[in-house]
């Protein structure tokens, strides 16, 4: 326990930069979380866009049949609408207020990022649940991100506030392209993230070294990879290493997983609603177009997530 708690800090502190910029107290307290392994099941289903009909927590609140009144034969459903509105694809919306969002239960909350896609929650509790019966602590450290969390871990990166591999960014790469490309090794464009969508989490802890080099870490990932599926969830970086390996995107994080059902939906979506006249607004975004990042980070994805 000690030394993968002493282990745990130190891989933390190296990856300071991961996914969520910069972790808060509770989120690096929260990876420090310890698990054990287990299993059970839901199944998920993928169609072309227009075939597919939105899922359920998609459904707008147009779509709901009006209550029958009484006697009344119940109403034809109105066709689905399977448009999904920019502001989620983007990130801006108040998850407090809006209907397709809940909050985590206080028992998997490991942070200070608390609301997620009401499907997605769901579907994680019913996995962490049975996790906990075979002795897994399963903990988001991380999830729905608003356009402006995610401009503000952009910005404190563009700027030199935050360290970058231990430098300000601002004056060791005055290039804003490059300058944006070593800030999108671990951190989206705000615009751009799949934390805006909801059904994305950073699970347990925001690095690679306590997945692979920590007893409990690798037991831990070994179960996610084995049976995370089951549940609708995928990890969405894989590694950029070796033969056929993802070529674009973010680096490779064990921790970061995305709960297909609704992610494929919003995915698909993305490229017709976001083109790059509305990812403007933060410091850098002229790199946008010219690094291409709704094609190399956007749809920068693990095979498995795209299957
Ligand atoms: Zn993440």
């Amino acid at each position: 326990m000690t030394s993968g708690r002493t282990f745990a800090s130190l891989a933390l502190a190296l990856a300071l930069a991961a996914c969520s910029g910069n972790p808060t107290p509770e989120e690096v307290a929260a990876a420090q979380a310890v698990i054990t392994p287990t299993s059970a099941g839901v199944t998920t289903e993928t169609a072309s866009l227009d075939e597919q009909q939105p899922p359920a927590g998609e459904a707008t609140p147009a779509d709901q049949p009006p209550p029958e009144a009484a006697g009344e034969p119940a109403a034809e459903p109105a066709p689905a609408s399977s448009h999904v509105d920019l502001k989620y694809l983007i990130g801006d919306i108040d998850p407090a207020t809006d209907p397709k969002f809940t909050r985590i239960p206080q028992k998997y909350i490991g942070g200070s990022r608390v609301w997620g896609h009401k499907d997605a929650v769901d579907a994680f509790v019913r996995m962490a649940e049975d996790a906990a019966q075979n002795g897994y602590q399963l903990k988001i450290v991380s999830s729905f991100r608003s356009f402006s969390d995610q401009k503000r871990i952009w910005e404190d990166k563009w700027t030199g506030k935050t360290l970058v591999g231990g430098r300000k960014l601002n004056s060791a790469l005055p290039d804003p392209k490059a300058r944006a490309l070593k800030i999108l090794e671990y951190s989206s464009m705000p615009g751009t993230s799949r934390h805006h969508w909801g059904t994305d989490f950073d699970i347990n802890a925001l690095d690679n070294g306590y997945f692979t080099n920590t007893k409990d870490g690798r037991k831990l990932y070994d179960w996610l990879v084995g049976h995370a599926a089951n549940y609708g969830f995928c990890q969405v970086y894989d590694t950029k290493k070796g033969e056929g390996a993802r070529k674009t995107g973010y680096e490779e994080e064990k921790w970061h997983w995305s709960y297909r059902p609704v992610a494929d939906w919003y995915l698909r979506q993305y490229p017709i609603d976001v083109g790059y006249e509305r990812l403007t607004g933060f410091q850098g975004s002229e790199a946008a177009q010219s690094i291409d990042v709704i094609t190399n980070y956007v749809q920068g994805i693990s095979a498995e997530c795209r299957q």
